[in-house]
């Protein structure tokens, strides 16, 4: 095996995002190499964990059409928004492999070379192994935007004063042991008595085939980009899901036990990269849908913003119409051939915990992966010098819907009065 690699278009990590990045790009015949430090794709949507999507389902784009109709062919989607992990991996890995994407699993990203404005190279570690990739086009799907950093591009992270992002999560699935189980709790750890007292939110959710779906843990005041908090993060988590289960146990679940836990803690929010624009609060929050001429994808979900201090706090949740998100928020400012997708992209925190929903997500990176894509047909330096009309017609033929007024804002009704106060 060569440890000098060359490809058209290199996609750091194999998330949602990623995975749409590299078939859009792969079948225009393109050769993309897509990194994933895991074993399996899907993200934060399969080993993360998360088993959900929380956005309106339509105009999307094919290749979410296409995820969706894989599960429901393998029976693997429930009601309508609840999907079997296991089956997504499955369903990337078989679409990744048909558009002709070369996947290269427990691989981590551990440097890269720019010149001029370009990233020219990455450094990649895998199996003990250096190796080096070369490419024309470089895209961040890392959620934490590790790529960009890596490049030196410029970031936000967290609450402009406090630094502080939104909690991470680990979660897990229960399964139905059909006899009663010893709820046991290790010394050391103090017993949930009350609802009130539970870590994170009460979200447990019933999945319809005799697991259970809980989101229940929330860690504070943790930096997911810093190694050693990071580490902390995930042994607190662990401790409140013990916690969790034996309070579960003890109440709704006498006859459940663990069947999984998430393979890494859930990071909400990480690296918010600076790109061409920075989508703001104030665009979500306008009345009329926020619409640019450079759109390239649609977000439609609600604020989701945890209160960043407070345990079980929902915070603060709120309606927005259906917003674009421009091809600009999507290009690393200052470089030339270097794109993001998914949660790392350029905003601002409160549009961040809207626009970081899976389904989102999916379609930003079939957006970024087009666009890359036809920087490499036209063989132009700058994706900026890509013709946005061109992009938009192309991702519309390929089942975009890019007008935000033909979306529906999700959910249609948020059940809790908008509280901003409620983020703190
Ligand atoms: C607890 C929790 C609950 C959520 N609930 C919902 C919900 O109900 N509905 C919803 O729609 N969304 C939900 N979200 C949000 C959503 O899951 C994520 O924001 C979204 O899936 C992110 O997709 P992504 O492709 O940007 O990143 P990810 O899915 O995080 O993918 C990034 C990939 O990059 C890989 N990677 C990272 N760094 C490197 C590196 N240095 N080298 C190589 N590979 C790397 C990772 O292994 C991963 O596979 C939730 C998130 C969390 C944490």
């Amino acid at each position: 095996m060569k440890d000098n690699l060359e490809f058209d278009i290199l996609i750091a990590g194999g998330g949602t995002a990623g995975c749409a990045a590299a078939i859009a790009a792969a079948r225009r015949g393109h050769r993309v190499l897509l990194v994933e430090e895991s074993n399996a794709l899907g993200g934060a949507s399969t080993t993360g964990g998360v088993p959900e999507w929380f956005a309106s389902l339509t105009g999307l784009g094919d290749i979410f059409d296409r995820v969706k109709a894989d599960l429901e062919r393998f029976g693997a989607i429930f009601f309508g928004r609840f999907f079997n992990q296991e089956i997504l991996k499955a369903v990337w890995q078989l679409m990744a492999e048909e558009a002709g994407v070369q996947i290269l699993f427990h691989a981590s990203l551990s440097g890269a070379r720019v010149e001029d404005g370009s990233v020219r190279e990455v450094s990649l570690l895998s199996c003990s192994r250096p190796l080096k990739v070369e490419a024309k086009y470089f895209l961040d799907c890392t959620g934490e935007g590790d790529l960009a950093f890596l490049a030196g591009a410029e970031f936000h992270q967290g609450h402009p004063e406090t630094g502080r992002t939104l909690h991470m999560t680990l979660t897990c699935i229960l399964y139905d042991t059909g006899q009663p189980v010893i709820p046991y709790l290790p010394p050391g750890l103090e017993p949930v008595e009350r609802p009130e007292d539970l870590p994170g939110l009460n979200a447990r959710i019933p999945l319809g085939d005799g697991r259970v779906y809980v989101n229940m843990t929330k860690v504070v005041g943790h930096d997911p980009t810093d190694p050693f908090s990071l580490s902390d993060a995930e042994l607190e988590a662990r401790r409140q899901l013990l916690r969790v289960v034996h309070y579960l146990q003890r109440t709704q679940y006498p006859t459940y036990t663990m069947a999984s836990t998430g393979a890494s803690i859930g990071i909400r929010e990480g690296r918010r990269i600076v790109g061409d624009y920075i989508l703001t609060e104030a665009d979500i929050l306008d009345r009329t849908p926020c619409d640019f001429p450079d759109g390239v994808a649609v977000a439609t979900a609600q604020i989701d913003f945890h209160s960043l201090t407070r345990p079980g706090h929902v915070g603060w949740r709120q309606r927005v119409e259906p917003y674009a998100i421009p091809l600009r928020s999507l290009i690393a400012r200052d470089f030339r051939n270097l794109l993001m997708a998914g949660k790392c992209i350029s905003g601002d925190q409160v549009a961040q915990s809207s626009y970081r929903m899976t389904p989102t997500c999916c379609a930003m990176g079939q957006a970024a992966g087009t666009a890359a894509a036809l920087a490499v047909e036209r063989g132009v330096e700058d994706v900026r010098m890509v013709d946005v009309s061109e992009l938009r017609r192309v991702l519309t033929a390929d089942g975009m819907e890019l007008d935000p007024r033909r979306h529906e804002a999700f959910p249609p009704v948020v059940e809790d009065p908008p509280d901003r106060s409620a983020a703190v």
